[in-house]
Formats: structure tokens, sequence, C-alpha cells
């Protein structure tokens, strides 16, 4: 009806759209002045170390904290911001920003920062994170960029050459959800990353499932043959951090060991045992970060 009529209003349009696609059309107008305005702030959650207990890095996790919705979580406008290329300037402010804060920190830990693949076609990238890193006065190789699977799919040949020159200027790369796109051992061969970060749906059901433990034990022996580092990712109880130190685990990472920090606390957490080995983190009862 609206092609007959030649000048569909948008109005018809509008009325045309459900709830979800109106909402998510509200979110994208919002997440311009989002942008313009920086209502964004970042997150911080500990890695632990198996091997001596103690905290080696944080992985910068984004918040956008709208006005009028309160604090929306990244799986709600990270799709957004990349369908409308948004996320480049997201992503410029969030590696400026990440580095900047944890060049204050008061332990030199790492700082785990998620690049989206999309991202990885901004030629300015490069350019971005040295500056970063030149202006903070932080040693890059505190500096950990986290790639999903996805990123190395499309486009693969022009996303290693990428990964080689970031990883050039002292940065180390992470390969992140491992275990959960296409062919993941494929991108094994593709690039020598420094570490891979085995999913949280391998290590949630790690104490029910012997295929899970299967899984995990040879991605473990996998990567230390091929000289990468493990961190488990969604680590929630202590049966669990004890099986994969048990297994040789490198890294640990969920609410077991803490929660995602605000940048105030992350800036002088230590991370030694006695602050959080005192038992499990009840999920609930945690504001939610
Ligand atoms: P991710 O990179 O795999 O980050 C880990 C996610 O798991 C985070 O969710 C974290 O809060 C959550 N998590 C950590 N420990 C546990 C646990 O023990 N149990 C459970 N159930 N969850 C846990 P978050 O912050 O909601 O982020 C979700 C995803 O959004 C991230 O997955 C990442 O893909 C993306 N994301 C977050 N921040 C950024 C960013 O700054 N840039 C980009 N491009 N993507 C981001
Ligand atoms: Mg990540
Ligand atoms: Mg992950
Ligand atoms: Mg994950």
């Amino acid at each position: 009806a609206a092609k007959r009529a030649g000048r569909s209003t948008y109005a018809d349009f509008d009325a045309a759209l459900n709830l979800e696609e109106r909402t998510r059309r509200d979110l994208e107008l919002d997440l311009r002045t989002a942008i313009a305005e920086g209502q964004f702030t970042l997150v911080y959650q500990p890695q632990v170390c198996l091997k001596t207990g103690k905290w080696t890095g944080k992985e910068t996790l984004v918040r956008w904290e709208h006005p009028v919705r309160g604090r929306i979580m990244p799986i709600e406008f990270i799709g957004i911001a990349e369908e409308t290329g948004l996320i480049i300037p997201l992503g410029e402010w969030i590696i400026r920003q990440a580095i900047h804060e944890a060049a204050r920190w008061e332990e030199p830990h790492t700082i785990a920062i998620n690049l989206s693949p999309i991202q990885m076609r901004n030629p300015n990238l490069v350019n971005v994170l040295t500056n970063a890193i030149a202006n903070a006065q932080i040693e890059p190789e505190r500096v950990e960029i986290e790639i999903t699977e996805n990123a190395l799919m499309h486009d693969s040949e022009a996303n290693v050459e990428l990964l080689h020159r970031l990883r050039k200027t002292g940065v180390r790369i992470a390969l992140d959800d491992f275990g959960t796109g296409y062919s993941s051992l494929n991108y094994l061969r593709a690039f020598p990353f420094d570490k891979i970060k085995i999913d949280r749906c391998f290590v949630s059901e790690l104490l029910d499932r012997s295929d899970c433990q299967a899984i995990v034990r040879n991605v473990i022996m996998l990567a230390r043959a091929l000289g990468m580092e493990t961190t488990a990712e969604g680590v929630e109880t202590r049966e669990q951090y004890e099986w994969l130190k048990l297994h040789g685990c490198s890294e640990a990472q969920g609410y077991y060991i803490s929660r995602p920090m605000e940048a105030a606390d992350a800036a002088e957490a230590s991370g030694t045992s006695s602050e959080w080995q005192a038992g499990e983190v009840i999920a609930d009862n945690v504001h939610r970060l």
C-alpha cells in the first residue's frame, strides 16, 4: 500500500514497526547523542593467575549510562553501534579512556580491551592505540587486545596482517570466546595469539559434564603446546576454580573472583588473596555491574 501511494510518510512507516524495532531505533538515535555527550563509563573485571592467586589483569567492559533508562549493558547496544558504524568513535573513546585509567592504577595490571570486528576496518586503529599508549605513558605490554573468532572469519588476510601490525606496537593479542565460532582451530594457525580465552559456555557446565571437561582439558594442552596462555571465562564457583587450577589453566575470570568493578575501585584493587578468596560471591546479591 505504501508503494502504491508512492509517497509513504514517515508516520506510515513508524506504524508498521513493531515495538522491538522501535526500541532499537530509539536506542540508535540516543546512541548518537550518547557518543557526542560522553554517556559511557568503563568497568573492569579482574583476571587472576591460577598459579599465584594474584590478580594480573582486568578486562574493560563498557556501560552506557542512559539519562532516562539508566545503565545499559553492552548486549543491548554494541550490535547497534556496529551496524551504524558508531562503534568506531565509541571504540576509539574506549581505547583512550581505558588506557588513560589503567596508567593510573596502583598495580601495573594488564588492561584488556575488547575490539569489535568492525573496528578492525578502521584505518586509524593502530594510530589511535599507539597514541593512547604514548599519551598515557603506559608500557604497551600492559595492553591486551581481545578479538573474537568472528573478526577473523571475513577478510581474514587483512585482519591477520592487522594483528601483526598491532603486535608490533608491543601490545598483546587474546582470542576471546574461544570455541564458539566456526572452525576455531584454523584461527590458531592463522595467528600466534598470546592468550586464548575459553568461553564461559564450557566453564559453566564444567563440573557436570565430562564432554566440557574433555574440551577444556584439551584446549589448555593445545594452547600450551602452541605457546599460548589460557584464561577461563565465567568462573562462578570454587569448584570450577579449583578444577581449572588443577588442570593447568593460566588464568581465571568470573564472578567467583570478582564482579566487574567501578573505575575508582578498580584503580585501587590489588587483588591479594585475602581480599577475595574468602568465599563465593552471591551473584544476585550484588549491584548490577
Ligand atoms: P566478553 O568480552 O566475553 O566479556 C565477558 C562478559 O561476561 C562480560 O559481560 C562480563 O560481565 C560477563 N561475565 C564475567 N564473569 C562472569 C560470570 O562469572 N558469569 C556470567 N554469567 N557472566 C560473567 P558484559 O560486560 O555484559 O559484556 C558482554 C559482551 O559485550 C562482552 O563479552 C564483549 O563481547 C562485549 N563488550 C563489552 N565491552 C565491550 C567493549 O568495550 N567493546 C566491545 N567491542 N565489546 C564489548
Ligand atoms: Mg572479552
Ligand atoms: Mg569473552
Ligand atoms: Mg564470552
